[in-house]
């Protein structure tokens, strides 16, 4: 691990890389509102994810399921990227960072402006049969419609526990880290695998922002404790001068 100032030595990874890829967690959209699994207000405080995120919570519980999907949906149409997500979109276009791999499935990279944006976690915009995979619509899933095709339960296009990532997504970013000069991980408790493997192969260098430690910071050549949009912020002004 790197000694020294953490944000300025950042700053410099940053400006000195050709290829930055930024790997993101729910800790990226708490300060939007969202809240994420693993903190003492996230998700894990009001569900158990096994129960309502899993392939076998659509067999064993599917109200539950359903419900539980139901207000996320519902929830995520109410908030609005922050000023981190902002500067993610800026740097993109500016050309100093390649790539957001990300375990949201908010769109708030998205609807800051980010293109270069790969949903490994699957997304809540799109549904299918969980039977048959017949594509469906969001207004049939929120209906408690079944499949018209084979009558199966309908589902978000979400990656539950359990489940493969997006094949071609998870090529693709590994190829990007495997070429990138820095990893810059932002808001994410490295606790989900195959996630929070992509740092590892890179041999770039690899960064944290983040709120507390995580189980993998000492195979990390630098941290910057603190809350991501705040973080971003003060990287931003500090690349402008
Ligand atoms: P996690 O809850 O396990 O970890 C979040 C991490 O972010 C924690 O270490 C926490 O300290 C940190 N954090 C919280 N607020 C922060 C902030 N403002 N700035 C910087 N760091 C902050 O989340 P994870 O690692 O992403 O893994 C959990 C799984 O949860 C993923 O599979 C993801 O798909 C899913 N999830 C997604 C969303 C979303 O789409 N926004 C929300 C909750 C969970």
């Amino acid at each position: 691990m790197e000694t020294g100032d953490p944000l300025k030595m950042l700053k410099e990874w940053i400006s000195a890389s050709q290829k930055t890829v930024v790997l993101t967690g729910a800790g990226m959209s708490t300060e939007s509102g969202v809240p994420d699994f693993r903190s003492k207000n996230g998700f894990y405080a009001h569900y158990d994810p096994a129960e309502v995120a899993s392939v076998g919570a659509i067999e064993n519980h599917y109200e539950t399921f359903h419900q539980f999907y139901q207000r996320r949906i519902e929830d995520l149409k109410k908030v609005k990227p922050h000023k981190g997500h902002e500067i993610l979109a800026q740097w993109e276009s500016e050309g100093r960072i390649h790539l957001i791999a990300t375990q949201n499935i908010d769109r708030l990279h998205q609807l800051a402006g980010n293109r270069n944006v790969y949903e490994l976690h699957g997304n809540i915009r799109t549904f299918r049969c969980a039977r048959c995979d017949h594509p469906a619509g969001e207004e049939s899933f929120l209906a408690g419609k079944r499949c018209p095709q084979c009558g199966g339960p309908l589902r978000p296009n979400v990656v539950l526990f359990g489940e493969m990532l997006p094949q071609e997504e998870w090529r693709k970013t590994v190829e990007e880290a495997s070429e990138a000069d820095l990893i810059l991980i932002i808001g994410t408790s490295l606790n989900v695998s195959p996630f929070n493997q992509i740092p590892f192969y890179s041999r770039g260098k690899k960064a944290l922002i983040n709120m507390e430690p995580t189980l993998l910071d000492d195979q990390l050549d630098l941290r910057v404790f603190g809350k991501a949009g705040e973080i971003l912020s003060q990287l931003h002004s500090l690349l402008l001068n």
